[in-house]
């Protein structure tokens, strides 16, 4: 069976010419239908007789609520499950700029970050284009409301999806359905530098985060075991040529953990290697998102918060522009994972 939530404009062009001997123009009503959410049994433009034939080929999975909860600040964090009855993760959050969505990239994740819930059973596939876009369709259909914003930073690790990635890039930006233009989207990954040469060679708008973390090999590879393969160095010219391919600022994700990486030491040893690093001789635009950890797997403890607005000053002391990130959705629980992994009842 075909998924057609995955299929662009052209391939539904030739799925209907070429296999139901139909017209070309029925691909963007049936694109623009299935995008704005309406069921392949509802597209009320076609024939009962071509929907009827259509489903013998194909199908239209929206993710489907299995739960959903909702923060007095208005951030909504669902529990999706798929065709295949796994559950993956979307949060909605509504900012005066618009509501923004991070969705999920793959079902776990095999990157075995130690603080993430995410990558608790490992990575079990990867999501199809038609259940990343999935996504963002069912959470626009229950909120009634239009997401101008997503960032890719749910569970897995979207440049080990990279294929499925890049394919959703397109269909989100087409103006026959969502219409979500890739300076509206920011991507996350862990550091697999060979992808991010591999997207930077695209030149594509999006954004790219970086998840840091620490800036030591021995710190970074003691929580994020991606490091023993692609070491800071490595990633550090990665993100330079990025830049220069590119040239979109690149921002830096660095989750504080206490007696980890959050002393001012750790945030001087940020602040230069970035200086010396990226911002030599390119003069690189570059920001760090300071994260406080949300303690959802046990061992591991977030500093105060003043200890994090320390490190913010030290960054910006030697000129790196940071922020601390504004913590929405602090009474459900919305850090990546943690409903799949209760769900699944596996230990956290
Ligand atoms: N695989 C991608 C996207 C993952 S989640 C990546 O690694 O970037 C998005 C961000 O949340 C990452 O920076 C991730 O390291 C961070 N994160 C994961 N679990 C966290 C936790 N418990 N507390 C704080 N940040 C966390």
């Amino acid at each position: 069976m075909i998924d057609l939530l995955s299929l662009d404009k052209d391939e539904l062009s030739d799925l209907l010419v070429n296999e139901l001997g139909e017209k070309r123009y029925r691909a963007k009503q049936i694109f623009s239908a299935l995008h704005s959410g309406v069921e392949l049994s509802d597209i009320s433009t076609l024939s009962k007789d071509l929907r009827q034939r259509l489903s013998e080929k194909a199908y239209a999975h929206f993710p489907k609520i299995e739960s959903k909860q909702v923060s007095k600040d208005g951030t909504v964090k669902y529990l999706f499950s798929l065709r295949d009855g796994h559950c993956i993760e979307s949060v909605v959050m509504k900012y005066k700029h618009g509501n923004t969505i991070c969705i999920s990239s793959q079902i776990g994740c095999a990157m075995g970050c130690v603080f993430c819930a995410s990558c608790v059973g490992g990575r079990v596939r990867n999501l199809l284009p038609g259940e990343l876009i999935g996504q963002i369709i069912s959470a626009e259909k229950d909120t009634g409301e239009r997401i101008s914003n997503i960032v890719m930073m749910g569970i897995g690790e979207p440049l080990d999806n990279f294929d499925n990635v890049i394919k959703f890039l397109k269909l989100v930006g087409d103006e026959d359905g969502l219409n979500i233009g890739q300076r509206h989207i920011s991507l996350s990954t862990c550091g697999l530098c060979e992808k991010i040469r591999k997207l930077a060679d695209m030149k594509l708008g999006i954004t790219l985060s970086v998840s840091l973390h620490a800036s030591s090999d021995e710190k970074r590879s003691a929580i994020m075991p991606v490091n023993n393969k692609y070491p800071i160095l490595e990633l550090m010219a990665a993100c330079k040529y990025y830049y220069k391919n590119t040239h979109r600022r690149i921002s830096f994700e660095y989750t504080l953990i206490s007696g980890k990486n959050d002393s001012r030491e750790d945030a001087t040893a940020l602040a230069e290697l970035l200086n010396r690093k990226l911002r030599d001789d390119a003069d690189m635009p570059i920001h760090v998102n300071l994260i406080r950890l949300n303690e959802a797997r046990s061992g591991l403890s977030a500093p105060e918060t003043k200890r994090v607005d320390a490190f913010c000053k030290v960054l910006e002391s030697h000129g790196i522009s940071a922020t601390v990130r504004r913590k929405l959705g602090a009474d459900i629980n919305a850090a990546c994972g943690e409903l799949r992994a209760i769900k699944n009842q596996q230990t956290l």
